[in-house]
């Protein structure tokens, strides 16, 4: 019995084990399935997980393009504001440049830079010249009365275009009328909204002209004064050294009758001095009286050591400064030839050292120095006489000029000798020219001579 429950039990067991073996494999299946959900799970997790990280980064980024969108916005706000101001102050701007152009004084056209139209026109140049807005509009600028009879019109548009600037100080224009007007012409080109116009500006001159004519024949005149006067002054130098050699000539005569008064040879002496001195005077004024070509032939041209002209001048002129105790001094001067003529140069020289000693004042100094330039020479004689005023500077260099007619120069004045100084140098290819010394004091007379050889 006991066998057979054994049995049994052992076949139940069997049983029991092959259940429990179908559900441990199940239980391993269910397992292995748990695992795999488990994986994915896991997997879905750590997507999830990512997915928010992703999320979070772009909120995060979202966040950001916000923020710079909220300043973009803001940074637009401002420029926006910023260019409402600017419009405004251009609306100013063109309104004040609309006022100025309606009131002013000046005419003002405007012009179409490529066609050559006159698309404005201010009523200052309608009433100036006397055509209506209309006529002016949409015309050329030579097509306009005023300027047609310009014939350099077409040719002033085209300098404009070209080089988008021209002045005229004084052009002729003329009136619908055909009154003539002188206007001083300046025009330029500029960039207005993308488009280049050219605004011309015309102001009448008509009165500054007549005040000009009005100081010029005043100054002619008073040239014409002072031409006259030195002439009258010239003849006076003349006839001076005339009567002093009338006078000797009949002291000497009346010795000769057995009366005591001047012995012939002191007279001839004294004749023989005034003759020099007369025929200095009518060398310089037959110098300066000449036809240029007559002029031309009497220079004869041979080397001229620059050195040892300047030394002779400086001796013959020492005799003169003697009185006035004036020192003549020459600084290093080149050992260099000049062509040209040795007498006319020494008087040139002789001229200008002259003057420095009779504009000098006591004590004084004549300081007499060169500079070399390319090809040329500069002869400066700079002294600390009394100067030359501004306004006489110009003028010092023309015949009979005197600054100051009532200036004692002390013997044979009469204004020639500057401009045969500007003569000798000019013939010789060459200029002069005089400026005040510095601060003022003193003047400075300079001759540039070509430095030539034969
Ligand atoms: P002038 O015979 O009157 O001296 P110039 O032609 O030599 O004639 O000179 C013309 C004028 O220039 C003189 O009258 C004088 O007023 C002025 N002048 C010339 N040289 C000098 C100088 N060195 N200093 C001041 N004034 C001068």
């Amino acid at each position: 019995m006991k066998n057979i429950k054994d049995t049994k039990t052992s076949k139940e067991k069997e049983t029991i084990r092959l259940k429990l073996e179908v559900v441990a494999k199940k239980l391993a299946t269910t397992a292995k399935e748990l695992a795999i959900t488990a994986k994915e799970k896991e997997d879905v997790r750590l997507k999830l997980a990512t997915t928010a990280k992703e999320l979070a980064t772009t909120s995060k980024e979202k966040e950001e393009v916000r923020l710079k969108l909220a300043e973009i916005a803001k940074e637009l706000k401002i420029k926006a504001e910023q260019q409402n101001k600017v419009q405004v102050k251009l609306k100013e701007s063109e309104i004040r440049y609309r006022r100025l152009f309606e009131s002013a004084h000046d005419g003002i056209l405007i012009l179409d830079s490529e066609t050559g139209q006159i698309t404005d026109v201010n009523p200052f140049l309608e009433k100036l010249l006397g055509y209506s807005k209309a006529e002016f509009l949409n015309k050329k600028l030579w097509e306009v009365g005023a300027f047609r009879n310009m014939k350099a019109s077409k040719d002033v548009f085209g300098i404009l275009q070209k080089d988008g600037y021209v002045r005229y100080d004084d052009l002729p224009l003329e009136t619908k009328d055909g009154e003539p007007v002188a206007v001083e012409f300046v025009s330029n080109s500029y960039l207005a909204g993308g488009t280049l116009v050219i605004q011309c500006n015309i102001r009448d001159i008509t009165e500054r002209k007549k005040v000009e004519q009005i100081k010029e024949s005043k100054r002619q005149l008073e040239d014409e004064r002072i031409k006259i006067q030195s002439i009258a002054d010239a003849t006076h130098e003349l006839r001076t050294p005339v009567a002093i050699i009338k006078g000797n000539v009949d002291l000497a005569m009346k010795n000769a009758e057995g009366k005591t008064l001047k012995s012939p040879k002191m007279a001839l002496k004294a004749i023989n001095y005034e003759i020099k001195h007369l025929s200095g005077i009518l060398a310089d004024l037959s110098l300066i009286t000449s036809k240029a070509w007559e002029l031309k032939n009497r220079i004869v041209y041979e080397k001229v050591n620059l050195r040892s002209l300047i030394k002779t001048v400086v001796v013959r002129c020492k005799a003169l400064s003697f009185k006035k105790n004036i020192s003549i001094t020459s600084k290093e001067i080149p050992n260099i030839e000049i062509l040209g003529d040795k007498g006319y140069l020494e008087k040139m020289l002789v001229n200008l050292v002259k003057n420095s000693i009779i504009y000098g004042y006591e004590n004084g100094h004549t300081v007499i120095d060169t500079a070399k330039s390319k090809g040329f020479i500069t002869i400066n004689i700079t002294d600390d006489g009394i100067g030359i005023k501004k306004e006489d500077l110009p003028h010092v260099f023309e015949r009979f000029y005197r600054a100051d007619k009532y200036q004692k120069s002390g013997g044979n004045s009469i204004g020639l000798g500057l401009a045969i100084v500007k003569w000798i140098a000019e013939t010789h290819g060459g200029e002069a020219s005089a400026k005040s010394g510095e601060n003022g004091k003193g003047s400075i007379f300079s001759i540039l001579l070509p430095v030539k050889t034969l």
